[in-house]
């Protein structure tokens, strides 16, 4: 078999897709799942030509099987830019959850509504769970039997997700974690960067990483109302242009999620105080 390639477990192939993402990665994760005769791919990397020569190596090194659906885990390009190729190459009908379409269909006008629940993919048992947060209509999919997630961009395999707005929701993302957690798997296929081994203590870091930046800033605000600049440049210090961006919108889904969590409120000033506790 291709070296292109990665068997994870009886039914689940890798390939990387190189192409243009989010830093430091350079590609993005897609999945063949099934058997020998019938398969599912999950994303599609940016539709660029190294992403789609690496996907047919890939198809053809599986011997290839019949793909009965492509899946796109979410409406952001580096995972759904390939769809409309993907779809006329493989001959397959393309789905996306129905909060994510609007993304997808301007690249794929065939992209149709992939709704949660169970199948099963050439006998494989597997379910569509609906994990909100990176994007409103995250889609992951489980493979029960083998205790496997293919977790789009709600996991990464190198660093933490990126959970920004408007498209990112905090809230939702802290229930998502919540809800892996609680789900046990015993292996992440994630969107990006290595498979994932340790998903307990993986997501325990994830969901600490989170809840250290909410103690930072609420100790912040305990000393008064800030803005989300002051707020930045006592968290982050002086950083790149890039990385204090990045840090900024951060923040405000730190703020967003906290403030609809009833922590923090915003003033008419645009800075943020703790909301008084009734005692
Ligand atoms: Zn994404």
């Amino acid at each position: 078999m291709s070296a292109a390639v990665e068997q994870l477990s009886p039914a689940v192939w890798r390939v990387h897709a190189p192409g243009l993402t989010l830093k430091p990665y350079e590609g993005t994760q897609c999945y063949f799942v099934g058997t020998a005769a019938e398969v599912w791919l999950v994303d599609t990397g940016d539709g660029g030509p190294r992403a789609t020569e690496a996907l047919a190596a890939a198809w053809a090194a599986l011997g290839e099987p019949r793909v009965s659906q492509i899946l796109i885990t979410h409406g952001h390009r580096d995972h759904f830019g390939g769809a409309s190729w993907a779809g006329e190459f493989f001959q397959a009908l393309v789905g996306v959850h129905a909060a994510d379409r609007a993304a997808v269909l301007a690249d794929c006008p065939a992209a149709e509504e992939l709704a949660p629940g169970r199948c099963a993919i050439g006998g494989v048992p597997v379910e569509l769970l609906h994990l909100p947060g990176h994007t409103p209509g995250q889609l992951n999919l489980w493979l029960p039997e083998e205790h496997l997630l293919l977790a789009g961009d709600n996991v990464l395999g190198d660093t933490t997700s990126v959970v920004v707005p408007p498209a990112g929701d905090l809230h939702a993302y802290r229930q998502t974690l919540e809800r892996l957690l609680a789900l046990s798997p015993s292996v992440i296929g994630p969107g990006h960067g290595s498979v994932v081994r340790d998903p307990r203590g993986w997501l325990a870091y994830y969901r600490e990483h989170r809840a250290e930046r909410d103690r930072q800033v609420v100790d912040l605000l305990a000393e008064g109302a800030l803005s989300v600049p002051e707020l930045s440049a006592a968290i982050y210090g002086q950083r790149e242009v890039h990385l204090y961006r990045a840090g900024q919108l951060m923040l405000l889904g730190h703020l967003a999620a906290l403030e609809r969590e009833g922590v923090v409120t915003e003033l008419s000033d645009g800075r943020y105080v703790l909301r008084e506790v009734p005692l």
